[in-house]
């Protein structure tokens, strides 16, 4: 009999995530006593809210640990639509709450796709994006911008190019702000986008899960919502980003149209029956409490100490970061150096592995995002460790030659 491969193909294919290898290696430097700055992580720190944690504890204290709603709990899909401004546009109905905005993005592949469907995303798309396409069974293609210099930001022109070659197209993926680049899509360049989605019959999803996190006053320019863009418009959204220490409750919500939601509702049913019912009360205390502006501010702060201290990083151009918390590095200036020790600067992998070795700088390699030539910063870190973090990478950069 033919021995069969033990794992199937499509998982098989997935690459262990290089930020898990800093991860290590920076555990090895701190058991030694060393400096680690941890810039890799795309995690808030501080507390979490004692209201948001008091919601969690009163579920678990009344017994409120019966199945629930597949959808999730109907308070929370009610809230959810207040707090991404959509009252008026969609019900409840139309919103399904998800184990963090990761099992929304597999819900949308899954119930719009078929065997071999593309998905389109954007040009450095984050990590997970490809490995849940495929886990669908969708082919995922990027839309690389023709035009570079707008800071990896694709145009209407580069999506309608890429949707006339690809018929079997079904959705397309933004993400913004985005993750890695810091960068925001305008209201203009959105509505272009959708505009193109909606002419090819196209889903238009838009992870916005740092939409909170916007600076110099800015507003989130989300998508316009009437008759004909609604069946087509997805959004996707969770407590993970906005709020202090929140990743770890998991969880995440999805707005589309109510067969769609429906689809997605029907889905999860079947694989987890939805999330967990604490959890749910715990995210529910953290949309309903009126926004605490604090974190945003404390971040923008951060990224202004970034912008004031850019100078001082040889051979880095530090891209403006309208949104997010991450600043992204252009490297490409350090490609072709070599370390004091002699060893070349390949690419931004070993950008990233001198900077780790050298000066306990933990950054995550813009491979990871399919853009090499950069480097993504997390800041949402304490003020002084980020301070302390830039002065060690300058001085391991000034050293390359
Ligand atoms: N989308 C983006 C752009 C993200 O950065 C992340 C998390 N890093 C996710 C989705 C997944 O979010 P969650 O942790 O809520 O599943």
């Amino acid at each position: 009999m033919k021995e069969r491969e033990r794992i199937a193909a499509k998982i098989r294919q997935f690459q262990p995530s290089l930020t898990l290898q800093l991860k290590q290696l920076a555990a090895e430097r701190r058991a030694r006593g060393l400096a680690v700055y941890d810039f890799g992580l795309g995690e808030t720190k501080g507390p979490l809210a004692p209201h948001i944690r008091e919601a969690a504890e009163e579920a678990y204290r009344e017994g409120r640990t019966f199945y629930g709603d597949p959808a999730g709990l109907l308070e929370l899909r009610q809230q959810v639509l207040d707090w991404l401004g959509l009252a008026g546009q969609y019900g409840p109905e139309s919103v399904v709450i998800t184990t963090g905005a990761k099992q929304s993005l597999f819900n949308t592949f899954l119930s719009v796709c078929n065997p071999a469907d593309c998905v389109l995303f954007d040009s450095a798309p984050w990590v997970s994006y490809q490995p849940l396409a495929v886990a669908s069974s969708a082919f995922p293609v990027r839309v690389q911008p023709a035009d570079r210099g707008n800071r990896l930001k694709i145009t209407a022109a580069d999506l309608r190019l890429h949707l006339e070659e690809r018929p079997d197209a079904r959705l397309f993926l933004l993400n913004s702000p985005c993750n890695p680049t810091g960068q925001l899509y305008d209201a203009a360049e959105v509505e272009a986008l959708l505009r193109v989605c909606v002419e090819h019959r196209v889903y238009f999803v838009l992870d916005r899960l740092y939409w909170r996190l916007l600076y110099d006053g800015r507003d989130y320019p989300a998508p316009r919502l009437d008759d004909e863009t609604r069946p087509w418009v997805v959004q996707i959204d969770g407590i993970s980003k906005n709020f202090r220490r929140t990743g770890g409750i998991r969880i995440g919500w999805s707005v589309a149209a109510e067969d769609l939601a429906a689809a997605m509702t029907n889905l999860q049913s079947h694989y987890t029956s939805g999330p967990s019912i604490p959890a749910q009360y715990a995210a529910l205390a953290a949309v309903r409490h009126p926004y605490n502006w604090e974190l945003r501010d404390y971040l923008e702060a951060n990224r202004d100490l970034i912008r004031e201290r850019a100078a001082e990083l040889p051979g880095v151009e530090v891209w403006p970061t309208p949104a997010s918390f991450y600043s992204f590095w252009d490297v490409r200036a350090c490609a072709g150096k070599r370390s004091p020790e002699g060893v070349e600067m390949r690419d931004s992998n070993d950008i990233a592995d001198y900077l780790l070795r050298t000066a306990g700088v933990v950054t995550a390699s813009g491979t990871a995002f399919m853009q090499d030539g950069y480097l993504r910063i997390s800041f949402a870190v304490p003020r002084d460790e980020l301070a302390a973090g830039i002065t060690a990478a300058a001085e391991a950069l000034a050293a390359l030659r």
